[in-house]
């Protein structure tokens, strides 16, 4: 398929889940790079790199669940802060509110495209590619894919109970995350309940 009718398809796509939340904002869609992520970033743009754009022939669930992914966080303003990624190191606190936006990004583009485990345990096996839990890849809020798919196995709907799931999770199982104090974790925890 000739990479024009290719992004024409995927553009379409995009403004259809970008209605099915309800974003208003005028979010410009652009196609940049050769890796296969992609992110949302300053100024409401989305940009979605080559490899991604390139599943979208054989694996459209895999093109899909990244544009899902990417409006989830459009939807609630999520912007990293540049200097944190710049350092590669966030404060904990930080850290984890990081990894909840992540969860909370592909648990709803998992519940999008039908809580489907085949397509979930393909996009995390063979195409994401944060492969461990580092402390660098924590501290950004990224977990390997083996976790995303225990956490969104376990709550494949996003709610109330996933939430307080997830970050007792995080606060438990990864050591750097243990120091955060119960009241910055319980306002993390509301913040999240909140915006159901
Ligand atoms: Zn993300």
């Amino acid at each position: 398929m000739e990479q024009r009718l290719i992004k024409e398809e995927i553009r379409e796509q995009f403004y259809l889940y970008k209605n099915k939340f309800d974003i208003t904002e005028n979010i410009t869609l652009s196609f940049k790079g050769i890796g296969n992520s992609a992110i949302y970033t300053w100024f409401d743009r989305i940009i979605i790199q080559n490899i991604t754009v390139n599943q979208w022939i054989k694996y459209p669930q895999r093109t899909k669940f990244v544009i899902i992914h990417e409006l989830v966080h459009a939807k609630f303003k999520e912007l990293q802060n540049p200097f944190y990624v710049l350092l590669g190191l966030a404060p904990a606190a930080v850290s984890l509110k990081y990894a909840m936006r992540e969860l909370r990004a592909n648990t709803i583009a998992h519940e999008q495209l039908g809580c489907n485990v085949e397509v979930l345990e393909d996009y995390f096996t063979n195409f994401y590619n944060v492969n461990s839990n580092t402390k660098r890849n924590l501290a950004m809020g990224y977990v390997n894919g083996v976790t995303n798919i225990k956490l969104i196995k376990d709550n494949p709907i996003w709610n109330k109970q996933a939430i307080e799931d997830a970050v007792n999770f995080f606060t438990s199982e990864f050591p750097s995350l243990r120091k955060i104090s119960r009241q910055k974790i319980d306002q993390i925890k509301s913040t999240f309940i909140q915006q159901l």
